[in-house]
């Protein structure tokens, strides 16, 4: 499976929102993209929740595919994400509807899934389960063959990877949100998300054997966020904007 990583940090010079590429083309949240919004075939949209970092792109991603594509791109999230994206985005006001025009074809349609479904995208096989975060976070077991990416989305806790962990016989890879250092463990919790002091103890439990790649850090934290993580290092790793990764 490849994974390439569009965006992995909040808005900031270098660094971009939340998207991650896999095998060209099933977008894993729709941050930033780049310039993948103008040359990649997406065939599919998989969306963890409804905050701006992890749907921003969207918007434009419409505006460079509208009359192009053959078949509405569906765009895959629990109800709330297109309930959002329905009242808040495109709404006619801040972006045309988009999952009702172009009228004789729209550009997106929403495909709403249940926790703990299988479900498929492409040849890829998918199943989402709740994650704790300030507003309803999807994670997500995406299969293909045999190799399986494990996704935290947002969250503030990794208690609820474990039984997922236990259920799937080999999981490849876990891109695990990290977004503050130690020392803020208390805005961490406060907004939803990881801080370092996670790393000890989830390792121990997972059996410290299957790579954790780090995504979400704050840009202005990013240095401290490796520090704290070198000592895990190389079963803990920052993921990077642009790098490409095959598990
Ligand atoms: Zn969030
Ligand atoms: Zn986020």
């Amino acid at each position: 499976m490849k994974i390439q990583v569009l965006g992995c940090c909040k808005e900031y010079p270098g660094f971009s929102t939340t998207a991650f590429l896999l095998n060209n083309h099933l977008l894993l949240d729709a941050g930033d993209m780049g310039e993948v919004s103008f040359k990649a075939q997406i065939s599919h949209i998989l969306i963890s929740h409804s905050h701006f970092d992890h749907i921003n792109g969207l918007p434009f991603l419409g505006e460079i595919i509208v009359g192009k594509n053959q078949s509405p791109i569906p765009i895959i999230g629990p109800a709330q994400v297109l309930e959002c994206l329905h009242d808040h985005i495109f709404n006619n006001k801040i972006w045309p509807d988009l999952f009702q025009l172009p009228l004789d074809g729209p550009v997106f349609q929403f495909q709403e899934i249940s926790p703990d479904k299988i479900f498929s995208a492409g040849e890829f096989q998918i199943t989402s389960f709740p994650m704790s975060h300030s507003v309803p976070s999807t994670g997500y077991v995406i299969c293909e063959k045999d190799k399986a990416l494990l996704y935290s989305a947002d969250t503030d806790s990794v208690e609820e990877l474990i039984p997922i962990i236990k259920r799937v016989k080999e999981i490849n890879a876990i891109l695990l949100e990290i977004s503050f250092p130690k020392r803020l463990k208390n805005l961490a919790k406060q907004t939803g998300h990881l801080t370092p002091d996670c790393l000890e103890k989830f390792l121990k439990k997972t059996g410290g054997n299957i790579p954790l790649l780090i995504f979400h850090m704050k840009p202005l934290y990013v240095n401290e966020i490796i520090e704290e993580c070198k000592q895990f290092a190389p079963i803990v790793k920052m993921v990077q904007k642009g790098e490409i990764l095959f598990i």
